[in-house]
């Protein structure tokens, strides 16, 4: 993997946007790889309205969102909220990959996939709609919110320059790979734990810490009056996938991904 764009293809191109299409694209279809199945991506042909690339051999498919910035952020730009959240909900929303660039010497500085089974509403934000002077008046776009994305869901291959070892984005991603069996509220479920589990900044933890998010899960779970019963049950799932370790005595451990 080389970090830099191929820039003998901005010759062709005058519009900026367009030439920053060119270049993200054409380096992920060089560098970049299927992070399920390690095989190389096809890119598919321009304006198809869904994915960019699709892996030949197990057939995921990704869509690239990129952006000039040295830091991911907390939020990427998508297109129509109706769209986004239809395909989440019928489980059609594409793998995504995410890449920043340095417009100094346009130069990769991170790129990272969160694969499609992460995809739950809640992680979707809805923008305001379009002013009734815009071309789209009411227009209604979206943003993926990274911060409510659990951490083994932010798969990079790119950090902060560094190339991470393909093994290792490899295992990462069929770490949590189980999550794809789980739908809908069972899947928001676990990464509401998930992202409990994130938000103790130590390595170790007690079930007593986790029982404190009960509040905060009470007020997304509004009908559900066993939040304790919920979260023992997640614990337990985590642990039988083996994202955490059970120390007894209401003890838990982190297991990196
Ligand atoms: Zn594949």
């Amino acid at each position: 993997m080389d970090l830099f764009f191929d820039l003998s293809l901005m010759r062709d191109y005058n519009n900026k946007s367009q030439i920053a299409r060119v270049l993200t694209e054409n380096w992920v279809s060089r560098n970049a790889y299927c992070p399920n199945c390690g095989n190389e991506l096809t890119e598919f042909e321009n304006n198809r309205p869904v994915a960019d690339f699709f892996c030949e051999n197990c057939k995921e498919e990704f869509e690239l969102k990129s952006k000039k910035a040295n830091k991911i952020g907390k939020k990427i730009v998508d297109g129509a909220y109706s769209t986004m959240i239809e395909r989440i909900t019928s489980d059609t929303s594409p793998n995504f990959f995410f890449l920043t660039y340095n417009n100094d010497n346009l130069k990769v500085n991170n790129f990272l996939i969160i694969p499609n089974f992460y995809f739950i509403p809640d992680i979707i934000e809805r923008r305001k709609p379009l002013s009734s002077t815009a071309r789209r008046a009411g227009w209604v776009g979206c943003n993926i919110d990274i911060t409510q994305v659990p951490k083994n869901g932010l798969i990079f291959l790119v950090e902060n320059s560094e190339i991470v070892p393909k093994e290792k984005v490899q295992s990462k991603w069929k770490g949590t790979e189980f999550l794809r069996t789980k739908k809908g509220e069972s899947r928001g479920w676990i990464l509401d734990i998930m992202n409990c589990v994130d938000a103790i900044q130590e390595e170790t933890f007690t079930l007593k810490e986790i029982y404190a998010f009960e509040e905060s899960l009470k007020l997304k779970h509004p009908n559900n009056n066993f939040i304790k019963d919920k979260i023992r049950q997640q614990l337990q799932l985590l642990r039988d996938k083996g994202i955490i370790e059970f120390k007894g005595k209401g003890n838990y451990k982190k297991v990196k991904l």
